[in-house]
């Protein structure tokens, strides 16, 4: 039997007509309009593409949408001070510093300076470590839009055996404390682990964010298994053609095996940004005292 197909497009197209219609009532019945703040420091190709994309997305939404683009080489000091400013702008609602930053800026001083209440990325160490004591927390884009894929398969996450492959602050740790939060029953893999194979084998669900192309096989899938594949990794195309994006599981074989899984593109990474305007919705209401949205 053939896995079920998460699509993203779908599932992420839904949650922005959500987010649009909460954008709406905010306006109309507290005049307040969420704000997003993007600084894009250099001109990495990949980070112009994402930061294109939140801007359109953000508008799209109704929200506002603010660029602020720094050369590469710009002094940490001045990077420190846009960031301090926009702290302090009562329009700027989320604040989202494109990552990597490049060589000889210190990304991890940046992140500790912008307001945790406006920390849409969810990096700051005040939201990870409210995260992990179960408190409202602004919650790192990937794995909040992986967790609403998940349950789009299994409206409750209680008692699974969850696997998560990966342990960074951006995805692998924050999908962990996620994934308490839903009850479910959660091992973490790393680079260290011993015969991940056999402990994916035992996974209801398996989240694969390790950069490794195709690196989870079809035979490590427990049959009817839900998988979601973080992974984005770009590869030449064969003969000189266009690259390829692959992700972490090797897709056409675990598809023969899972119950349902993502595919790479047109999965996990459409959720994040549209997880992102979730976050600066979910911001403004706190900022402005709301109750959370729904
Ligand atoms: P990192 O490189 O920060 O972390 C990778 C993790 O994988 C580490 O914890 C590492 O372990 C672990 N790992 C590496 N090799 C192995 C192995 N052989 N077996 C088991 N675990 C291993 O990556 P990120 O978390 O930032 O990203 C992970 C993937 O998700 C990437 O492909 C990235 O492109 C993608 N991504 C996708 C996004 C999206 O929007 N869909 C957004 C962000 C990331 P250790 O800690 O021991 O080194």
């Amino acid at each position: 039997m053939t896995a079920r197909i998460i699509d993203g497009k779908i599932i992420s197209a839904e949650l922005r007509a959500r987010v649009a219609a909460e954008v709406a009532r905010l306006k109309t019945e507290h005049g307040i309009t969420p704000g997003l703040a993007v600084v894009l420091v250099g001109n990495d190709p990949a980070s112009e593409v994402y930061v294109r994309s939140k801007h359109k997305q953000t508008q799209e939404a109704g929200m506002a949408s603010f660029e602020h683009r720094l050369p590469a080489d710009v002094p940490q000091a001045e990077l420190m001070a846009l960031i301090a400013k926009l702290n302090a702008d009562p329009a700027v609602h989320g604040i989202l510093v494109q990552l990597p930053l490049p060589k000889g800026l210190d990304s991890n001083a940046v992140i500790d300076a912008i307001d945790p209440a406006k920390d849409v990325d969810g990096l700051n160490p005040t939201n990870a470590g409210r995260l992990a004591s179960g408190l409202f927390a602004l919650t790192p884009c990937t794995p909040l839009g992986s967790i609403i894929m998940a349950k789009t398969v299994h409206a409750s996450l209680e008692g699974m055996n969850a696997l998560v492959i990966g342990r960074s602050n951006l995805v692998g740790k924050p999908l962990v404390q996620l994934l308490l939060n839903e009850n479910a029953t959660v091992t973490i893999a790393h680079s260290r682990t011993r015969d991940l194979p056999a402990l994916c084998r035992q996974a209801d669900l398996v989240f694969a964010a390790v950069g490794k192309a195709e690196m989870v096989k079809g035979d490590w899938i427990k049959p009817g298994a839900t998988v979601i594949d973080v992974g984005i990794n770009r590869t030449p195309g064969k003969d000189g053609g266009k690259d390829k994006l692959l992700g972490d599981v090797a897709f056409a074989e675990a598809k023969e095996v899972a119950g349902a899984i993502t595919p790479v593109p047109g999965g996990v990474g459409l959720m994040t940004v549209a997880c992102l305007l979730v976050n600066t919705v979910r911001a403004a209401c706190a900022i402005h005292g709301l109750p959370k949205p729904a």
